[in-house]
């Protein structure tokens, strides 16, 4: 992952969108988030940048010579119908891109006007998932969600002796990924409502959401290889949003001893936008510190300037909107904020702990970080750490309350990146409602 700045990243650059270039836009020139759309002249999905309230057809300005002539294959790549290929070439190639579609999309395009002709306002089209994902793998990053959720279970001992030194995952489902704006139907599941009680099978009662970070893989590995850590920041294309529906009822019968699996698996949604690693450089940070007396990563995990830059100043947000709020008219609701820097370990080292036993990472598989919570109270990631596991309750703006979610409460994940010297860039909006259990 390239982590110095360049011109691309200069906040005095405008576009020729108009809309990229107002205050707390999302997606100005800096950004060149990457996603896949289809119209009603479009049934195929086409690649495409966002830039202020427009999309950016890659595939048209590939056909129209836009995109350069030195490099053919940024070209045919732009023109399929998923970014895999994209994400297979490589660092250079990606940072390439970049440069090419900065100039055009610029204030002083040389194109303006072929450029212009490959502009659709984002209203006019429908988003589709843009990667074609073989493997969905979930970390669990954060070390205060560990905490706070094994507090839970194990008052006595929060965190698993393994914690400090392995970066923890499961195991995921791609097949049931879905793109923000899709409804998420209440899962089915075996639970048990009390210790002593049977289990039963049941529409879930306890439904969550996790506020988490996707990275996405782009170049890969061969079997049997591991990728070094001082290499796995190059592999990483880019990084989206992502919400973890989980059963939490489901979940406490089924995870021991192996984790996690239908109480996860129903759904996962995923932001439309990919924001590049590269538009993510002026955002790098040190990890939050970790604390006296922790244990030093193991050589395959360390190494410096992860440790230095390895880390990402994200804001993390999470708003909540009953379908009764959504009848009186009255905005979602925020109930969390949290710092992707707070993780305790870096996208760098999971996309290399990932291979270390030599396991092939292939482009387009999503790592993603697991819940953000941070040490505040106000930055917990999911219903199960705000409600102590149910036992308290949130009070919503129209004076209903939440343990967990109700049918017709939509969630909605927003993140943005902002410091003074760099231009503001956000990641869009990770959005689902859920309905209700089939009969
Ligand atoms: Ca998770």
């Amino acid at each position: 992952m390239k982590m110095e700045t360049d011109q691309t990243h200069d906040p005095s650059a405008r576009s020729l969108v108009e809309s990229a270039n107002v205050a707390g836009c999302d997606f100005p020139i800096q950004n060149l988030p990457f996603g896949a759309f289809s119209n009603e002249a479009q049934a195929c999905p086409r690649l495409c940048v966002a830039i202020g309230d427009c999309v950016f057809d890659l595939n048209a300005a590939a056909e129209l010579g836009l995109l350069g002539d030195e490099e053919e294959i940024i070209a045919a790549v732009c023109g399929e119908p998923c970014l895999n290929s994209l994400m297979g070439l490589g660092s250079r190639r990606w940072r390439t891109l970049r440069h090419i579609l900065f100039t055009l999309l610029g204030e002083r395009s040389p194109h303006r006007e072929a450029a212009a002709s490959c502009l659709l306002r984002q209203r006019d089209v429908t988003m589709v998932l843009p990667v074609a994902i073989g493997d969905y793998t979930d970390f669990y990053a954060s070390v205060h969600h560990a905490a706070n959720v094994g507090a839970l279970f194990r008052p006595d001992h929060p965190l698993l002796p393994n914690y400090k030194w392995v970066p923890i995952a499961y195991h995921g489902r791609a097949s049931s990924i879905v793109l923000s704006g899709r409804a998420v139907r209440r899962p089915w599941g075996q639970s048990k409502t009390a210790p002593d009680d049977a289990p039963q099978y049941a529409p879930c009662r306890r439904l969550d959401y996790e506020l988490e970070m996707g990275a996405l893989v782009g170049v890969g590995n061969e079997l049997g290889e591991a990728i070094p850590i001082a290499c796995a920041a190059e592999h990483i294309f880019g990084l989206c949003l992502v919400n973890d529906w989980s059963a939490r009822d489901v979940q406490a019968w089924e995870y021991q001893p192996l984790g996690p699996f239908l109480s996860k698996n129903f759904a996962t949604t995923l932001s439309p936008w990919i924001v590049t690693a590269e538009a993510l450089a002026p955002f790098r940070v040190a990890p939050a510190p970790r604390p006296a007396g922790d244990p030093k990563p193991l050589p395959h995990l360390a190494d410096a300037q992860d440790q230095q830059r390895g880390a990402f100043d994200i804001i993390v947000e999470v708003f909540l909107q009953s379908a009764a709020m959504r009848a009186a008219g009255s905005a979602p609701h925020r109930i969390s904020r949290g710092n992707v820097r707070d993780l305790y370990w870096t996208f760098a080292q999971m996309l290399a702990h990932h291979s270390s036993n030599g396991c092939n990472l292939r482009p387009g598989d999503l790592l993603a970080s697991g819940t953000i919570s941070g040490p505040a109270a106000t930055a917990r990631g999911c219903l199960l750490e705000l409600t102590r596991g149910g036992s308290e309750q949130i009070l919503l703006p129209s004076g209903e309350q939440r343990s967990f979610l109700e049918d017709g409460d939509e969630v909605r994940i927003r993140a943005y990146c902002e410091r003074a010297g760099a231009a503001r860039i956000g990641f869009g909006e990770c959005v689902g409602t859920v309905t209700a259990a089939r009969n």
